[in-house]
């Protein structure tokens, strides 16, 4: 292919000209550029007015050029040493990107270590990477001729008819760009895992081959990055739940934990924790069926909206469905009488089991599940009533996460969409309910803009954990269509009846989700009100078997969960053993504690503490073991 030099940057005004002549370093520097506002190559040719700004390396839009561009560098790097491998897609994800590759082939682990020498040494040959603007059908003999069928595909899908393509050395890609000048721009990059996945993800499509990688602006960035991948492999929930023995799967029941003692501890006692909540805060916990007829579901619109994410069977000629939400079955508590003004509101909390079909590529451990329990509640009440009810869920939330020791919190409010329903006054009405609900907790927030759902707007908690990773946990949602399509009412102070509004809230979300989420935030050293065992007497010899046994009573009294090593093991192999099931306290005893009636604790970390007697050690755990307060 021919080179195009542009009559443009022949005559000196390319968008990096006009950079050097403003700032020759951040020229320099620079991935891409900004031209009139537009995400450019710097070669782009521009006009002697136009507003040219540097995006540099390190900024989110340099960040994804220099993260496709590696995309580019790792596809050419695959072709160079398989040749016959066709290319279809490599976008930019989080952290980084991927290549969907079609090879007969799978890729090793020392493949991938190969391909990412080569993209090395394309680096280093710092060829430039080139644009040119071609008629669709030209591009489409272009990439047929190269043998190249799924580019040719997604070309018949273009509707423009001309498309860019870009070119670095002898290699080409159908490309929108932007991309860096050249690939000497490119280098703190690491490929870190291949997997199968479909063409256009669609499972009756032929299964490619996917390389993912991490590319970043410098390496000292890189490495940081490979640090939290590998601190948050140690922290995989999926690891540390093997490790102390919480939940198990078996492919019997894709995606359903089987919760073992220990696991299931954890889970009931976060319910019971929440159940206190409750009291304090005025709901009525309710348990509603199951399995439902699809009626119930076509009323509810799930039958229409989430029919894929649902269980369905049959049974005496009647179609049923497996709930996936409880939203549906509260409507029929509330209306299985008739309501005044003066009941409401009312809080329904429940904590059944919800079942959503999941498709088996995307489960995930605990945070991605086919069947979880939700700390849901919906709350009806009159729309007078919205902002002070919104208040006090948003307090609660509030004194969840402080148990937590959840601090980086951001709090988003979701706006109006465009696809709405309901008159600009109800949304007007809503919003500021929300929004002065926050400013009564002293909250800041952020707005997404048209980002509520179509029947009303919520605020969700975005949690930042240990690694930096954010997860979404509270979400409160203000719902003016389940009660309209359930033809619910009230009658109001004046003998009118009227709609109540509808709050779906959860606190914690999905109880599966959020142990994930707490255990990867913790690295599994779950506070002591959590902890399925909160201490392990370890004796020292045979000889204090019955003096272990004594002391671990003596806690248990006090209602503390302990047990006794007695083995006949080394000390240290029994220490290790409890670090690693991430015990909170080992008491260790020789004779001369059994002696004293005494014992030498020691926390997690090793650390030893002072020998202290068995009623102290008692009242200290005791007392540490509470379940945080609610105010
Ligand atoms: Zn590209
Ligand atoms: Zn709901």
């Amino acid at each position: 292919m021919r080179v195009e030099a542009t009559a443009a940057v022949a005559a000196g005004s390319s968008a990096r000209d006009a950079l050097i002549r403003s700032d020759r370093k951040a020229a320099e520097k620079a991935v891409a550029a900004w031209v009139d506002g537009k995400l450019r190559d710097l070669s782009t040719p521009v006009s002697p007015d136009a507003m040219v700004e540097p995006v540099l390396p390190d900024s989110k839009d340099g960040l994804e050029v220099i993260r496709h561009s590696t995309a580019h560098l790792m596809a050419q790097a695959v072709q160079e040493l398989f040749p016959g491998t066709q290319v279809t897609i490599g976008p930019v994800i989080q952290d980084g990107f991927y290549y969907d590759f079609v090879r007969p082939e799978p890729f090793t682990p020392e493949d991938l270590a190969r391909i990412e020498k080569k993209m090395k040494e394309i680096v280093s040959r710092n060829l430039i990477v080139t644009r040119h603007e071609m008629p669709k059908t030209e591009a489409m003999k272009l990439f047929a001729a190269m043998g190249e069928s799924y580019k040719v595909e997604i070309l018949e899908g273009i509707p423009d008819d001309r498309v860019s393509v870009y070119q670095q050395g002898d290699w080409k890609d159908l490309c929108r760009g932007p991309h860096v000048p050249a690939t000497g721009k490119l280098g703190a990059f690491k490929l870190t895992s291949v997997a199968g996945a479909y063409w256009r993800g669609d499972e009756k499509n032929a299964m490619l081959q996917r390389i993912y990688g991490t590319a970043w602006a410098t390496e000292a960035d890189l490495k940081r990055h490979l640090e939290l991948l590998e601190e948050a492999k140690r922290r995989d929930h999926r690891k540390i739940g093997k490790e102390l023995d919480l939940w198990s799967f078996h492919p019997i029941a894709p995606g359903s934990p089987f919760f073992h003692p220990k696991g299931a501890f954890v889970y009931n006692a976060l319910i019971a924790f929440i159940r206190a909540l409750y009291e304090r805060y005025g709901y009525g916990e309710v348990i509603t069926p199951q399995v439902a007829d699809v009626e119930l579901w076509k009323r509810s619109g799930h039958y229409e909206n989430f029919r894929d994410h649902m269980f369905f069977c049959e049974i005496d000629e009647r179609e049923f469905g497996v709930k996936p939400m409880n939203c549906p079955g509260h409507t029929f508590v509330y209306g299985s009488a008739k309501r005044s003004y003066r009941e409401l509101p009312l809080r329904y909390a429940d904590f059944s089991k919800l079942h959503r079909y999941e498709k088996s590529g995307v489960l995930h451990g605990l945070t991605r599940v086919r069947t979880f329990s939700q700390d849901d509640a919906h709350i009806f009440c009159t729309p007078a009533q919205v902002q002070e009810e919104i208040t006090r869920v948003i307090e609660m939330a509030g004194v969840v996460h402080r148990a937590f020791g959840f601090e980086d919190i951001r709090v988003f409010l979701s706006t109006r969409p465009a696809q709405r329903m309901g008159s600009d006054a109800m949304w007007d009405h809503a919003e500021e309910a929300l929004r002065a609900a926050l400013a009564a907790n002293q909250l800041a927030f952020e707005i997404n803009p048209g980002d509520g759902a179509f029947y009303g707007p919520k605020i969700d908690f975005l949690f930042r954990d240990a690694l930096r990773r954010e997860w979404q946990l509270t979400t409160i949602q203000l719902d003016y269509a389940l009660p309209e399509r359930f033809d619910l009412t009230f009658v109001s102070a004046e003998g009118k009846e009227e709609r109540p509004v509808m709050i779906h809230r959860a606190l914690l979300g999905s109880i599966e989700r959020f142990l994930a989420i707490l255990l990867e935030h913790t690295a599994g050293a779950l506070p002591l009100w959590l902890s399925p065992v909160q201490a392990r007497v370890l004796t020292l010899t045979e000889r204090q078997e019955a003096y272990g046994a004594e002391v671990a009573s003596e806690l248990r009294a006090k209602g503390l969960r302990v047990e006794v090593d007695a083995r006949n093991e080394k000390l240290g192999y029994k220490v290790r053993q409890a670090q690693l099931e991430k015990l909170p306290y080992m008491l260790v005893v020789g004779d001369r504690e059994a002696t004293e009636r005494k014992v030498a604790p020691r926390v997690r970390s090793g650390e030893q503490l002072p020998v202290v007697s068995v009623e102290e050690i008692a009242s200290r755990l005791a007392d540490e073991a509470k379940p945080p307060a609610i105010p």
